[in-house]
């Protein structure tokens, strides 16, 4: 059996977001700051628990790490299996995607008043340490697609709200038709952040063992 993986940086990640969500700044002043956090959560690659990188055969998965107790925010490991995809989709609150494995693309879309779909420019490609942010206010609606066809992906999703409950929606690109969805998780389990104990046992020198 592997060891586990120390869960530290995500757990700090989940502190010093918390601690930023609770100063109530203005949408892009947060953005800009929990994507610092990000950039130093995503530069390692030693902390994702395995079960929440695995893929399966034939859908992308959205493992939860973490929900904000009042739903201001949470934090969710998205792993694309070799080609897969999301379908286009919104999201109605902040969000912003670090990769963390592999590599991915990522083609913004806008919904013309006559339903039209329209791409914006050519898809961005993502590859480990890079962050796009979507909002209903900078852009909204995406495609995110592996780039691999012969490996896995996995990027780590901050979202301002409990991403899988929130009243969303996907849009047909051929005719624009926009349907409800809502995402859930792929997992009923969530990475325990707070077993500190080995670092509270290294403070007790002498203690008995
Ligand atoms: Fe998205």
């Amino acid at each position: 059996m592997s060891a586990r993986p120390d869960i530290a940086p995500l757990r700090d990640f989940v502190v010093a977001t918390t601690r930023l969500v609770e100063r109530g700044l203005p949408e892009q002043q947060l953005m800009a700051a929990v994507r610092t956090e990000l950039d130093k959560l995503i530069t390692r690659d030693d902390w994702l628990p395995e079960q929440a990188a695995r893929p399966h055969p034939e859908h992308y998965q959205q493992y939860l790490l973490h929900c904000d107790p009042l739903e201001r925010f949470c934090v969710v490991s998205f792993v694309w299996g070799p080609g897969q995809r999301t379908p286009v989709h919104d999201h109605m609150v902040w969000g912003l995607v670090g990769v963390l494995r592999g590599g991915e693309t990522s083609q913004a879309y806008v919904r013309e008043a006559d339903g039209t779909m329209t791409a914006l420019g050519s898809p961005e490609s993502l590859v480990p340490g890079d962050i796009v942010q979507v909002s209903p206010t900078v852009g909204d609606i995406h495609l995110v697609a592996n780039a691999h066809a012969d490996r896995p992906s996995i990027s780590i999703h901050v979202y301002g709200g409990n991403i899988g409950a929130v009243a969303r929606h996907v849009y047909d690109l051929a005719n624009g038709a926009v349907k409800p969805f809502v995402s859930g998780y792929s997992s009923l389990d969530t990475p325990n952040l707070w077993d500190r104990s080995a670092q509270v046992r290294a403070t007790l020198s002498g203690a008995a063992s």
